[in-house]
């Protein structure tokens, strides 16, 4: 519940810098930290928010840093290329420079 405040408090913050992806509408993030009310499920499993328009900015940011992202890192479709990240993942490839 300290998140879903925290969450809501700094919601008027902008994205952090670094993000990548796309929503793919896994509803991870509405289930923080009890299942939303206006999320809908068919039978197939598809999620779909009943007030999408006018859904608040935390709906709308998330995840707005990369401790957001890691509450729901299983399935969510967005990345943060952090520098952390970036170096992690990084591969050093060799180049040849030649002499003329
Ligand atoms: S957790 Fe990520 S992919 Fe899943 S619904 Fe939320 S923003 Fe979209």
């Amino acid at each position: 519940m300290l998140e879903k405040l925290q969450r809501t408090f700094t919601s008027l913050l902008p994205v952090e810098e670094g993000r990548g992806g796309e929503c793919n509408g896994c509803g991870d993030c509405c289930k923080l930290p009890i299942r939303c009310t206006f999320l809908n499920t068919d039978s197939q499993g598809n999620n779909t928010c009943g007030i999408y328009r006018f859904r608040p900015p935390n709906c709308r940011k998330f995840p707005r840093s990369p401790a957001q992202l890691e509450t729901v890192k299983e399935n969510c479709g967005f990345n943060f290329n952090t520098s952390e990240t970036f170096s992690k993942n990084a591969k050093i490839i060799p180049i040849q420079i030649k002499n003329k």
